[in-house]
C-alpha cells in the first residue's frame, strides 16, 4: 500500500508551538508562569529556586560564619580572572581549618572579620593565616604594595 510520507517537521513544529504557550503553576509562589521560567522537570520556578539558594546560603553563613570567609577566599584563588589566581596564590585550607582560625582569633568579637595572610606572598595555609579586622587588613595590603613598588 502506498503511503504519503509525512514531513517530520510538521508534528514537531506544532508541538513546540504548543509547549511555548503552555503555562505552569509554581509550587512555591503559586503564580502561573510560562514554561521557559522553569528548569526542566521542575515544579518550582527559576526565581523561587534562586531565592531558595540565597536563603540557604544566608542560613549557612549565620550558623557557621567562617564558611563565608571560606567561600570568598576560595573564589579569590580559583576564579581564573582573579588577580590571586593569576599570581598563583593557592587556597589550601579546609572548612575545619577556618573554624579553628575563627575561634582561635575570636573573630566573633571583630566588627568585620577578614582573613589575613601573614606573609602576603604566601598561600592560604594554616600557619600563614589569621583573622583580623578588615580595616587593618586593607592597611596592611596598602603598605605591602608600597613596599613592593618602591623597595
Ligand atoms: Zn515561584
Amino acid at each position: 500500500m502506498y503511503q504519503i510520507a509525512q514531513p517530520l517537521w510538521s508534528v514537531d513544529f506544532f508541538c513546540m508551538l504548543d509547549i511555548s504557550n503552555k503555562m505552569k503553576i509554581c509550587k512555591k509562589c503559586n503564580i502561573e508562569k510560562e514554561y521557559n521560567e522553569f528548569s526542566k522537570h521542575r515544579n518550582v520556578c527559576r526565581q523561587c529556586r534562586r531565592e531558595e539558594s540565597y536563603a540557604s546560603r544566608r542560613k549557612k553563613y549565620k550558623a557557621r560564619p567562617w564558611t563565608k570567609t571560606f567561600d570568598t577566599a576560595y573564589k579569590r584563588c580559583n576564579a581564573k580572572t582573579h588577580n590571586y589566581f593569576i599570581r598563583g596564590i593557592k587556597f589550601l585550607l579546609s572548612e575545619q581549618d577556618l573554624k579553628f582560625l575563627w575561634q582561635r582569633d575570636s573573630a566573633d568579637k571583630l566588627k568585620k572579620p577578614s582573613i589575613d595572610r601573614i606573609n602576603p606572598r604566601g598561600n592560604y595555609e594554616l600557619d600563614n593565616c589569621r583573622m583580623i579586622e578588615l580595616t587593618a587588613n586593607i592597611k596592611r595590603k596598602k603598605a605591602d604594595r608600597w613596599q613592593t613598588e618602591f623597595f
